[in-house]
Formats: C-alpha cells, sequence, structure tokens
C-alpha cells in the first residue's frame, strides 16, 4: 500500500466514526429531547449542527482530487478539534460518551508527518481534558461524586483509557508510517542517484554520439564535395555548429609561407582578429610550425592578450599536414575560458587529420584537373582549355545580352619541319617551349595564349583594337625571330613566324568564323612571303 492509499484509508475511517457518530447523536438526540435533562437546548442544537456541518465539510473535502484532500487536510482535524472542545463543554451531560470518538477521529487524521507529532497531540488533549475537568470540579464537585453522578465517572474513565489507547494505537501506526516514508526516501534517493548516473553516461554517450556524428558528416563532405573553398566553409560551418565557437577558420599555407584564410564561420566579423593572427609571431604560425596542436596554455602573454581583446578566452591551433607537407592551420576559438577539453581536442584532431588528407586530394584534383587544360611540352592552354573559353565567351554574351566582341592572333612558325629534319625534333622541342614562353609573356589580364597546333599558337584577347593587337603580334615576331638557337652540333640558326589577326564584330560573327578569318590571314603572310603579321581587313 502506498502513502496516498494510506491516507485515503485514514480519511476514511475517519469519515465512518464521524458517521457514526452523527447517527448515535441524532438517535439519542430523538431519545433525549422529551427528557427534562441538564443541558441547555440551544447549546445542545450548536453542538449538533457543528458535527453536521463538520460531516459534510469532510464528506466534500474526501470527494475532490488527492492533491486537493491533502492541501486541507487540516479541515478535518479543524473539525474534530472543534467538536471535541465543543463536547468538553458540554461534559456535565450524558453526551460525555463521545469524547472516545472524537479522539479516535483526531488521532486518526493525525502523522507522523512531523517527528513527535502524534505525542505532542496525545500531550496537548490530556493537558486539554484535564483542564476542563478541573474546571468543571471547581464549578459542582459535586458531580465526581461516586453516589451521584457515576456516569460522569465513567465517563471519565472511558475517555482516558480511549485517549491512552488512541494515542498509543497512533503513535504505532504512524511510527510504521514514518518508517514507510523513511524507507521510501531511501529508494528515491537510491533512485535518484542511479538517475543522475545514468544522466553522466547518456550524456557523455550523446557527446559521443554528437562527435561521431560530426565526424561522419564532414566525411560526406569531403567525400563528395570536391570544390576548396565550398568544402572548407561547411567544415568551418559544422565544427561553429557543434562547439558553439566565438569563431572557426581554417587557414592555408601560401607559397611564399604566409597564412592566408580559406574560409570562417563565426558569430560576428572576426575579419580584423584574423588578418593579425595570420601573421608569422602568433599562435596559428608556431602550432603549423612545431607540427602541434596548441591551446591557451602554449599561448604567450602578447598572444592572450590580443585575443581577449576581442572577448576570446579559448583557443586551439590544430595544424594541417600530410607527411612532411604543411598545408595549413585549422583554428577554433570560444568567448568561455576552458572549454577545450581532451575530448574535443581528440575530436577536432581527427577533424584536422581528415581536412589535411582532403586538401591533398583536392591539390592532387586540381593538378590533375589543370594538366587536362595545359599543354604538357608548352605549358600554355590546349584546345580543350581553348574549346571551354570560347564557349565561356558565348554564354557571357548570351547572358549578359552583349555582342560578342573578342579577337584572335593566329601564328605558325616557319618552314618548321626544316627545323625538325635537320636538328632533330628534341631541338624542335626546345624551339616550341621557348617561342611559347615569349608568346605567355605578351598575355595580360585581356588575353590567353594557347598552343592550337604542332606549331602553331592563339592569342586570343578581349581587347579588340586591332593597331594594339598589330603591335603585341608585331613585338612577338620580332623577339621570336630575333632568338639565335643553338642546335647539338653547335650550329646556331633562327626562325621566323607568320601570323593572321581577325576581330569579332570587324571581321566575323561568330568565334567559329573569327578563327577562319585570322587563319585566312595567317595563309596570306605565308603566302606573301612569311616572317610577318597581316590583319584580315589588309588582305586585298
Ligand atoms: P610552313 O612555313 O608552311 O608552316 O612550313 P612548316 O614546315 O612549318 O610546315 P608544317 O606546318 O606542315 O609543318 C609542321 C611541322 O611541325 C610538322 C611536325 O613535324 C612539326 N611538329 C608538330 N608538332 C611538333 C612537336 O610537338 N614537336 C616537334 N619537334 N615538332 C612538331
Ligand atoms: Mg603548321
Ligand atoms: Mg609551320
Amino acid at each position: 500500500m502506498d502513502i496516498e492509499e494510506r491516507i485515503q484509508l485514514r480519511l476514511r475511517v475517519n469519515l465512518y466514526f464521524h458517521t457514526v457518530l452523527t447517527i448515535i447523536l441524532t438517535i439519542s438526540s430523538v431519545i433525549l429531547l422529551g427528557i427534562d435533562f441538564i443541558l441547555d437546548h440551544n447549546l445542545y442544537f450548536a453542538f449538533f449542527l457543528f458535527n453536521l456541518l463538520g460531516l459534510l465539510c469532510k464528506i466534500i473535502l474526501y470527494k475532490k482530487d488527492f492533491s486537493i484532500t491533502q492541501r486541507y487536510f487540516w479541515v478535518f482535524s479543524l473539525v474534530d478539534v472543534g467538536a471535541v472542545s465543543l463536547a468538553y463543554y458540554l461534559t456535565a451531560s450524558p453526551l460525555s460518551f463521545v469524547f472516545p470518538f472524537y479522539l479516535i477521529c483526531i488521532f486518526i487524521t493525525v502523522r507522523e508527518i512531523v517527528p513527535g507529532e502524534v505525542s505532542l497531540a496525545t500531550a496537548l488533549s490530556i493537558i486539554g481534558f484535564s483542564l476542563n475537568l478541573l474546571l468543571l470540579w471547581e464549578k459542582d464537585p459535586s458531580l465526581f461524586s461516586y453516589t451521584k453522578n457515576s456516569y460522569v465517572l465513567c465517563a471519565l474513565f472511558f475517555t482516558y483509557s480511549a485517549l491512552l489507547f488512541t494515542a498509543t494505537l497512533t503513535h504505532l501506526l504512524s511510527k510504521q508510517d514514518h518508517q514507510f516514508i523513511k524507507s521510501m526516501r531511501a529508494v528515491l534517493h537510491e533512485k535518484e542517484d542511479h538517475l543522475k548516473a545514468l544522466n553522466k553516461v547518456n550524456a557523455s554517450l550523446e557527446e559521443k554520439y554528437a562527435a561521431s556524428y560530426t565526424l561522419s558528416l564532414i566525411q560526406q563532405y569531403i567525400h563528395h564535395e570536391l570544390y576548396e573553398s565550398k568544402l572548407l566553409t561547411k567544415i568551418t560551418d559544422i565544427v561553429q555548429g557543434v562547439l558553439g565557437s566565438a569563431f572557426t577558420a581554417i587557414f592555408g599555407l601560401a607559397e611564399d609561407q604566409s597564412l592566408k584564410v580559406l574560409a570562417y564561420s563565426g558569430v560576428k566579423d572576426f575579419t580584423s582578429l584574423l588578418q593579425i593572427i595570420q601573421t608569422p609571431k602568433w599562435l596559428p604560425h608556431k602550432a603549423l610550425t612545431e607540427q602541434s596542436l596548441l591551446g591557451w596554455e602554449s599561448a604567450s602573454s602578447a598572444d592572450i592578450q590580443l585575443l581577449q581583446q576581442y572577448g576570446i578566452n579559448s583557443i586551439l591551433c590544430i595544424p594541417l599536414y600530410t607527411k612532411e607537407v604543411k598545408i595549413g592551420i585549422l583554428v577554433v576559438s570560444h568567448f568561455q575560458a576552458n572549454v577545450f577539453k581532451n575530448d574535443q581536442r581528440e575530436l577536432l584532431q581527427i577533424i584536422g587529420n581528415q581536412l589535411s588528407l582532403a586538401l591533398e586530394n583536392i591539390k592532387l584534383h586540381q593538378a590533375t584537373a589543370d594538366m587536362a587544360l595545359h599543354d604538357q611540352l608548352t605549358g600554355l592552354y590546349n584546345r580543350t582549355y581553348f574549346n571551354n573559353y570560347l564557349e565561356n565567351i558565348k554564354e557571357e554574351s548570351i547572358k549578359k545580352q552583349k555582342p560578342l566582341s573578342f579577337s584572335s592572333l593566329i601564328f605558325d612558325i616557319d618552314h618548321f619541319k626544316q627545323v625538325n629534319d635537320v636538328r632533330g625534333h628534341l631541338v624542335g622541342d626546345d624551339v616550341l617551349k621557348i617561342v611559347a614562353s615569349i608568346l605567355q609573356k605578351n598575355t595580360d589580364e585581356n588575353s590567353v595564349a594557347i598552343r592550337y597546333g604542332g606549331e602553331e599558337f592563339l592569342l586570343l584577347s578581349r581587347n579588340t583594337d586591332l593597331n594594339q593587337l598589330k603591335e603585341v603580334a608585331e613585338r612577338i615576331r620580332q623577339q621570336i625571330a630575333s632568338l639565335e638557337f643553338t642546335d647539338k652540333e653547335g650550329r646556331t640558326f633562327s626562325i621566323t613566324i607568320s601570323g593572321g589577326i581577325a576581330s569579332i564584330p570587324k571581321h566575323a560573327k561568330t568565334t567559329e568564323e573569327v578563327l577562319q578569318k585570322a587563319d585566312e590571314a595567317l595563309y596570306r603572310a605565308k603566302e606573301s612571303g612569311r616572317n610577318r603579321i597581316i590583319v584580315y581587313n589588309n588582305l586585298d
């Protein structure tokens, strides 16, 4: 039986007693009404009414929800105490026999919730009852004479006996309750301790789960996204989300050994701080140089002072490298102090390792992609790039709704076959490389150099000023013509080139047409004696 049921039972018993009492009172009232006895009629009715109202109150309360009944528990005791006090007042009447019932009522509802509650109720009842007796004695000592009022003595005997009996009974019951509550509390504490331990395990499991989820998410991105900046930003976003950092940044090590921000996520703009800490004297550089994970404990006083200016109180620098190649650094920061515990360090170290591998892969991927667009011998862009370039130009013109505007210089080495035949193929290759480097040097931000075929080259330009383009072409022609080559036998020789120029919209409408027109001009240059550049409109 749980404590709630026990209390309910007590209240029920209290109600039964009270009901029995009320029935007895009603019957006795009917019997006694006709007899002329010492009791004052009005007082008797007041008592009868109080008793009846008290019962009603108890029944209403008992029917309510247990939480309410429990809260207004004192009403039961108040009714009982009130009734018993009134009954005391009427002790001189034959109704004294009701005392024991009231006492039982009181003691039934008394609970050992507060230690000593029963003893206190017992002591108070005895004192109160005895005081009443004393007052009564003083009023009329003859009431207590054995011959005259034996029923009063009888009532007294019953009352004291009932009082002691109910007090003992209640004491025993309450003791049991007390023990029960105590043991319940002990069980509850034990359960709470278990729950706490379980919560702890849960929290650590959740953390581990979050960590492995983060890793799997990062791995997913590493496998699917091959564009460096997109991948890196996703990773800084994830780290930022999981650790709630102030900022998370990935720095890349440039060829000149300086650090550059590759990706960044943060609760606010820390650009100025990132600019400062990427320079050599700060912690990130140190971590990369030492190739070891460095945190707040490794920060110099200057580092700490700077970071604290931005409200940052925790930092972790995870170097990114593979074998001997330093790639960059992952920096995670937090506004709170001592945030990065072993678990976070381990997680970030794993992320760092994965990131290093991913960046290495991206580099390889970019190198392969680069190779696909470049000519291996000369390093210039190849035909594949050329096709992409033309496509881009066309798309851009459609998108911006602007007419095509673009020019092309094509040139071919004169009598190159002879170079191969007389000096050998390897010498021919060297010549091609040198010609390509001269062409490359003469490109600007508006133009690209392409190896179009065997010994044919292109200079594609956004600049459509034909005079300027002719100037560039002439410069290239002269620079090549002035070169002196030496073959394996030590013989020197030189070469010349012939070229043709055409542009959109002056000579053609489409990219195919402009190349064809430039080619026609080249053909004319060859025909008219080589070592010259001809602009398409000068053909006639
Ligand atoms: P023209 O003045 O009419 O252009 O005479 P040409 O001898 O240059 O004639 P053609 O364009 O027919 O000859 C191109 C030669 O370029 C043929 C080929 O052997 C040579 N060639 C093409 N690609 C390479 C290469 O990668 N390396 C070397 N060494 N030679 C190449
Ligand atoms: Mg040719
Ligand atoms: Mg040729």
